[in-house]
């Protein structure tokens, strides 16, 4: 029996064939973009937005920071191994939304190859499975890796 693909977080991203996103949200009133969706009040302090769309962001974006991972993270970042093992965070901006997203590197990613300014493009990964599902994620890959 095969498992179900299932996001871990529903909304969050969309799991579309070879070109998943993250879904954000854009204020309608002064276009501040935020991730996760922002519901009740613009992150933008000038702003007294209350009303947001949900768009899909970038897909690719520049690797800002990163760090080795050593301490298992709280949900949503459960963890595929048991025992834990370390793995690389990324934090990507998004030069067309100006916002900083974090997320797993993919696994295989050695935090030594990693420098900061490196193209990254988001794909859709395994997070955890259990009997019956597999549960996806989103997480950062260097481009042409
Ligand atoms: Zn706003």
């Amino acid at each position: 029996m095969s498992k179900t693909s299932v996001p871990a977080i529903e909304g969050w991203f969309t799991t579309d064939g070879g070109a998943p996103a993250l879904l954000g949200s854009r204020c309608t009133t002064c276009g501040t973009y935020s991730f996760p969706k922002e519901t009740s009040f613009c992150r933008n302090p000038a702003c007294t937005g209350r009303t947001f769309e949900e768009v899909p962001l970038s897909r690719t974006g520049t690797l800002w920071s990163f760090t080795n991972n050593c301490y298992q993270p709280p949900a949503p970042y459960v963890p595929p191994s048991d025992p834990f093992e370390p793995f690389a965070i990324g934090a990507v901006e998004l030069a067309a939304e100006g916002i900083v997203i974090l997320g797993q590197m993919v696994p295989g990613t050695a935090v030594d190859d990693l420098r900061a300014g490196l193209p990254v493009e988001l794909v859709i990964d395994t997070l955890y499975e259990d009997d019956d599902h597999e549960y996806l994620v989103w997480k950062w890959k260097v481009v042409g890796s």
